[in-house]
């Protein structure tokens, strides 16, 4: 078997795409996730010990990646404290994420979406790279993060506490602009896949670092709700830190 990373033929394992703490949490709830489809005629199903796929990666390259998955897995899965919160009107409409690293949060949403890409899995077959797919992979090589807007990272989360499940991850569009987006335990990240810049909504909202990252609290999947939520964010952002 010849491991998609490094090109060896080498024994390859069992390679989680999403890492598993991001199901375990929801496994906490005794009972296996639900991975959910929206595709039209499939039924959810039960995925006992997460996803994964045996034909993509040698041990040596999957732990390549363990530092990157560990780290977006003490970023996300952190019980996020009223701290963090950000109001508009009394009501929570972002979390405010400043103790991260840029270049491990990033190098977890490219090799992310090189994995998912690469996968035969049945769950990841919604998401493909097509041409970007080298670049993606020289990346994760090289260690490099590459610049913010190089597939741009945005992130929004269910301000619904109640997750029962993990859906499939599948390409988006925001103004045109090509996005792959992910669920990942409450969050949705949308990774965009495109040489051109982010609509304009998302211009304050994208990974970058010596930024706090600001974390939605709705899936705005409808740009128009975008810039609602981009002017609420904002002005409160504002009114946040003249206070402070
Ligand atoms: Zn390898």
């Amino acid at each position: 078997m010849i491991c998609q990373l490094c090109r060896n033929d080498k024994k390859l394992i069992k390679a989680h795409i999403i890492p598993k703490g991001f199901f375990r949490q929801l496994r906490s709830e005794r009972r296996s996730p639900e991975i959910h489809t929206n595709k039209e005629g499939e039924h959810p199903k039960r995925a006992p010990i997460g996803i994964y796929d045996t034909g993509i990666l040698c041990a040596e390259c999957d732990n390549r990646l363990a530092p990157w998955d560990n780290h977006a897995q003490q970023v996300l899965l952190q019980n996020f404290s009223e701290d963090l919160a950000i109001y508009h009107n009394r009501q929570k409409i972002a979390y405010r994420i400043a103790d991260f690293d840029y270049k491990l949060l990033k190098l977890f949403f490219i090799s992310l979406l090189w994995r998912a890409s690469i996968s035969t899995h049945k769950f990841y077959q919604r998401v493909s790279a097509g041409p970007f797919e080298q670049q993606l992979k020289e990346m994760i090589l090289s260690e490099d993060p590459g610049p913010p807007l190089m597939f741009a990272v945005t992130l929004a989360r269910f301000s619904d506490p109640v997750v029962t499940g993990v859906l499939d991850p599948h390409r988006d569009k925001f103004e045109g602009i090509n996005y792959c987006r992910f669920y990942l335990t409450g969050f949705v990240a949308y990774i965009k896949v495109d040489s051109r810049s982010v609509p304009d909504f998302m211009k304050d909202l994208y990974l970058r670092p010596d930024t706090p990252i600001k974390v939605i609290l709705r899936d705005f999947h409808h740009s128009k709700d975008g810039v609602v939520m981009k002017d609420i964010l904002r002005k409160s952002v504002r009114t946040h830190y003249t206070n402070a």
